[in-house]
């Protein structure tokens, strides 16, 4: 599928082979499955409001999810070593929350997003990972229709006629609760359940993947406590709600087989361009899985749930609005399109998307020459960083597209082009606890409006990092190309700023705006860094951009 398109993007100097991130594809093919079905993809602010993050989903105080073992906790710049009120979420259900605050059911939600746990990294952990949830709230749901979902979701995900089954767990946020677990696409679940009738198999001993299971856990799920709607502004004697969550890499890796995160979230780009599937050219789907009769045999339980493929959107009067069953108003949101057709555009001029964890270290700062009042030096702190290296949280992407630009070269990938569609973080005080809403009525709107406040600004950036000849004029023509893709027209002026090295750095304008910059580092930070000469970096604020492109301004 790749070679036909291998050879293009001609005359570059480089190896023109480009791809988005399997992560962000898989992410995207998730959120994809629930708009077509009319629900509506929200997001959220990574560094959150604690009540938003826990006290909103029934996380009280002594919670053991919100202590600095479970959570990124920010320092309050005003007391240094203080907590400030603010998290890295360490799940994307605050979006959920925002979400009922800000609209009135029926609802149908699927956030997908980055969360943040202070897990030491091994096989199956990393402190930085994606997630998909969904959220229903209408009259009358019940747990069947979200196990009716669950199983459309599964399906669409590993391939027909996958389905999954629930365990009981216990959630602070849902009640009932379940952990779920999707048939194991090794052994498809046939071991369990027929093993009395099939003591040859036992014989065999058990399968790799699930330990003789049959079934893998996947994620969780539940019934949304009457408390939670209380505090969200949905009135739990009308309404019910469901929600669910599972991990985007996790997924990847039960899909595709793979045994360790760290090569999904390491930086090697020989990780998304081995993934044919996910290249410019190929068709991202979900890999087919056909069923013996043996494995429907063995999950009873599962097929005696109906209509796998009828989800309840026409519950209570409520449901198919507009063509297709979409929600009025549902889809994709213009940024969420907009970063998916930039992602497309660099994967297709030979850029390898490399998404990097949001720490840096303060040394990044000397490295790049910045001046001690540079406001990229003012970052937020964590409390509690997984390494005291990286104790705070990036104000641009550059730090560490360019630590991966480094590894990629000693790792022999020759003439890597890395790109990062992320948000950086601009610092704030601190969300003043006095602010907080009672997390079991509506908060109002003045005070939604100062515990907003406090949440700082969150932009989305564009940067790339490449190396080679007429690397800075390329770095140049990226910025137009993101800039056209967003309907913008981009003017360059040239400038000098670090970390670029001067007569080769240019200001990227819309209008009179200074939207980033682009060109060759500077000699100096290319030497700390350890990076060959010549190397070239791009980086734009995609929020100010979009904001411009908004208001009309092409
Ligand atoms: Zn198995």
């Amino acid at each position: 599928m790749r070679s036909a398109s291998s050879g293009r993007a001609g005359g570059a100097p480089h190896d023109s082979r480009g791809a988005r991130h399997p992560v962000t594809v898989m992410a995207e093919q998730m959120t994809d499955v629930f708009l077509d079905l009319g629900y509506r993809i929200v997001e959220g602010p990574e560094v959150e409001a604690e009540w938003f993050a826990f006290d909103a989903l029934n996380m009280d105080d002594d919670h053991p999810g919100r202590t600095p073992g479970r959570a990124f906790h920010l320092e309050d710049p005003a007391e240094p070593g203080g907590r400030s009120g603010l998290v890295l979420r360490t799940r994307t259900s605050p979006a959920q929350v925002r979400a009922m605050l800000g609209r009135t059911p029926p609802l149908r939600l699927v956030c997908a997003g980055r969360a943040f746990r202070p897990d030491a990294a091994d096989t199956i952990h990393s402190p930085v990972f994606n997630q998909v949830e969904g959220l229903a709230v209408d009259l009358g749901l019940t747990m069947v229709d979200l196990k009716k979902t669950l199983d459309h979701f599964a399906a669409a995900v590993f391939g027909r006629g996958t389905v999954t089954r629930l365990r009981t767990h216990r959630s602070a946020y849902t009640d009932p609760s379940a952990k779920v677990y999707v048939e194991c696409a090794v052994c498809h679940g046939v071991r369990e359940d027929v093993s009395e009738d099939a003591a040859g198999d036992a014989a065999a001993g058990p399968c790799g993947t699930c330990g003789g299971g049959g079934w893998i856990e996947w994620g969780w799920c539940g019934t949304v406590r009457p408390l939670v709607l209380t505090t969200c502004g949905v009135d739990p004697h009308r309404y019910g709600a469901f929600a669910f969550g599972v991990g985007v890499e996790r997924t990847l890796m039960l899909r595709h087989g793979l045994k360790d995160i760290s090569d999904i979230v390491g930086g090697d780009i020989r990780f998304p361009l081995g993934m044919d599937e996910f290249a410019p050219g190929g068709r991202p789907r979900p890999t087919p899985r056909p069923r013996s009769t043996a494995t429907t045999r063995a999950v009873p339980a599962a097929r005696a749930v109906p209509d796998l493929e009828i989800i309840p959107l026409a519950r209570g009067g409520h449901g198919r609005r507009g063509p297709r069953g979409r929600e009025a108003g549902g889809g994709l949101t213009r940024s969420q399109s907009l970063r998916r057709r930039i992602g497309h555009a660099l994967a297709g001029a030979g850029y390898v998307e490399t998404p990097r964890f949001p720490f840096v270290c303060d040394a990044a700062w000397d490295a790049f020459g910045l001046a001690p009042d540079d406001p990229r030096r003012a970052t937020l702190t964590l409390t509690n960083p997984i390494s005291p290296r990286e104790p705070s949280l990036r104000t641009t992407l550059l730090p560490g597209l360019l630590a991966a630009l480094g590894l990629n070269l000693a790792l022999g990938n020759h003439y890597p082009a890395l790109f990062e569609q992320g948000v950086v973080f601009a610092p704030r005080t601190g969300a003043d606890p006095t602010l907080w809403p009672l997390a079991d009525h509506r908060p109002t709107a003045s005070r939604l409006d100062a515990l907003n406040a406090t949440v700082p600004a969150q932009p989305s950036h564009l940067a790339i990092a490449l190396t080679g000849e007429s690397s800075w004029a390329r770095a140049v023509d990226t910025a137009r190309t993101a800039a056209y893709v967003m309907g913008a027209g981009l003017i360059t002026r040239p400038t000098e700023y670090a970390p670029w090295r001067p007569g080769r750095c240019l200001e990227l304008l819309v209008g009179e705006a200074v939207l980033g910059h682009a060109g060759e580092l500077h000699t100096a930070t290319v030497q700390a860094l350890g990076l060959p000469p010549g190397t070239s970096v791009m980086e734009i604020d995609l929020t100010a951009l979009e904001h411009l492109t908004d208001q009309g301004g092409t």
